[in-house]
């Protein structure tokens, strides 16, 4: 699903070049549940925008199902990003002016689906995350909770291949945090390969596979169920 091969990508502020990937080979099959870990400023978000077409590396070779994402046009960018991929983020991302059921539609919006087509569609995924009841609930309404699951609710709408999530259990509690990993690893189950970055131990052994970056390039990677080796 996902092969990366010798991932270069460097930062540059005025004179200054920060270079963050120094070599990233990485392979996820189709189905795989895998975290990220890694310091802060160890490039993990910086990988996750890479494969979520957000931002461009500098060298190598990044195939997605096979196709090269490499320069392409940001309308390119965008219909590969519908295509394929559902985001969901550390702070939820959710329009404050549209209630939930809106939110979860937004991406049929962007695909001109009609509003009530698209409104169904979405009560049928709040319905699925539990969240029947708070259709009509704006979000500032919601708990964190509820909001991360609407979040992951919109990212579902589009049957994406891939959900890459940066620190989706950063702004919550231990329990609401693995209530969403739950439903993270229901919809994984299903088949939808998902990527987490996470600086937490115990959520990334909720995956199968844990990745560690240091230095630019992948230090450790490590089958779940064994232990780490965590060398910091
Ligand atoms: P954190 O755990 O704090 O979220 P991270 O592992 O996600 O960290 P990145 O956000 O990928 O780290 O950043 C890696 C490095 O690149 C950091 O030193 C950061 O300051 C720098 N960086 C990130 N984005 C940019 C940018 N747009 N321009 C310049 N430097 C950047
Ligand atoms: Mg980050």
């Amino acid at each position: 699903m996902i092969r990366l091969t010798n991932i270069n990508k460097s930062y540059f502020t005025g004179s200054n070049e920060l270079h963050v990937l120094k070599g990233i080979d990485l392979n996820i099959e189709g189905g795989e549940f895998v975290s990220v870990m890694g310091s802060s400023g160890s490039g993990k978000s910086t990988l996750l925008n890479i494969l979520g077409i957000l931002d461009n590396y500098d060298t190598g070779d990044y195939y997605l199902d096979n196709t090269l994402i490499r320069n392409q046009s940001e309308t390119k960018a965008a219909a590969l990003r519908n295509r394929y991929i559902g985001f969901v983020f550390q702070s939820f991302n959710l329009i404050s002016f549209k209630n939930a059921v809106e939110n979860v539609a937004l991406p049929l919006y962007y695909q001109d689906v009609p509003r009530k087509k698209r409104n169904r569609i979405a009560m049928e995924y709040l319905e699925r995350m539990g969240l029947k009841e708070w259709a009509e609930h704006m979000p500032n309404e919601l708990s964190g909770g509820q909001k991360q699951r609407i979040a992951i609710a919109r990212a579902l709408i589009s049957k994406p291949k891939v959900i890459l999530a940066d620190e989706p259990t950063g702004a919550l509690d231990t329990t609401t945090s693995y209530e969403v990993m739950q439903i993270l690893k229901e919809i994984n189950q299903e088949g939808i390969t998902i990527i987490i970055v996470t600086h937490e131990n115990d959520i990334a052994h909720m995956t199968k596979r844990i990745i560690r970056l240091k230095d630019g390039i992948i230090d450790s990677e490590v089958l779940n169920g064994k232990t780490p080796a965590l060398n910091n």
